[in-house]
């Protein structure tokens, strides 16, 4: 170290440290507790406390905060891994004045993750193209970031998920697992149509999450054609009552965003 602010102070703290054996003790108690961010930063640290003069509070609270930020960062990147996002797409990057028909406060709450908390749902209505899909990786997203688990697919791969476990009789197992995650997201439900056993599939998968867990819902089709979805209309109707008793439904209208940034490009050129 070439730097004149380093006092002797400094210096002979330091010494004291290591001689003492604080050193060895610190690696051996951040090993312990599994925080190998404060392994790394304490000493550093402590040289910038001595310089500056702060607090004991001062010091211990820039430590642990260094701590929390790695873990939380970490932690984020991992369940944004874990939850198989087809892309990883942001609300940031939504712009919300192409959807009036979305309500941004309610968008807002949406994406602070309380309703993981508390095992509610969402279900996103709306015709192809209007950002279902965007908007429920986005509020994925938020969800892995304010700490919970998510995991997403489309309606027919989850249901072919399920109907893999019913075969080797391990559907309750199966459930139980994905009750694990605290949010699960199935997109696209409507697009294919369900047969018999894929709809009472679906149905346990609503129905073993019902309060226990969040279920996020995409889908083209309004709830009175899910009927022809689920080929029985009671089915639909059952599930359709345990999706929407702890729920938030957005009911999305509009243009396809993908059609309507081919028409202005269109407009565009033609103006020019
Ligand atoms: P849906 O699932 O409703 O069919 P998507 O979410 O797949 O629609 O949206 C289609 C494409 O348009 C995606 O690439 C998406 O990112 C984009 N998109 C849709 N709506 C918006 C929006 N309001 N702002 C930015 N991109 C959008
Ligand atoms: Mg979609």
């Amino acid at each position: 170290m070439t730097t004149t602010t380093k006092t002797t102070t400094t210096k002979t703290t330091t010494t004291t440290a290591t001689s003492t054996g604080l050193g060895s003790k610190l690696a051996y108690l951040t090993r312990a507790l599994k925080t190998p961010t404060i392994a790394r930063v304490w000493e550093d640290l402590a040289a910038q406390a001595r310089d500056r003069n702060w607090s004991h509070e001062e010091y211990l609270t820039a430590v642990l905060e260094r701590q929390v930020a790695d873990r939380e960062s970490a932690g984020t990147v991992m369940r944004i891994r874990t939850a198989h996002f087809p892309q990883v797409k942001t609300l940031e990057e939504f712009n919300l004045d192409h959807l009036p028909s979305l309500r941004s406060d309610l968008l807002a709450h949406l994406a602070t993750g309380t309703f993981v908390a508390k095992a509610e749902n969402v279900i996103l209505l709306g015709p192809p193209g209007i950002g279902k899909t965007h908007l429920a990786i986005g509020l994925g997203v938020k969800a892995t970031q304010a700490g919970y688990s998510v995991l997403f697919d489309t309606a027919s791969n989850w249901i072919t998920r399920l109907a893999t476990a019913h075969q080797s009789g391990q559907l309750e197992a199966e459930l139980k697992k994905i009750r694990r995650y605290k949010l699960i997201i199935v997109d696209e439900v409507g697009y294919i149509p369900f047969d018999h056993d894929a709809a009472n599939l679906f149905f346990q998968l609503v129905a073993s999450r019902y309060e226990q867990g969040s279920v996020m819902v995409t889908s083209n089709l309004p709830f009175g054609r899910w009927g022809e979805v689920f080929g029985d209309e009671i089915v639909a109707a059952a599930m359709i009552d345990r999706l929407v008793h702890h729920a938030e439904v957005l009911t999305l209208s509009g243009d396809s965003y993908r059609t309507r940034a081919r028409r202005e490009l269109l407009a565009k050129d033609r103006d020019n």
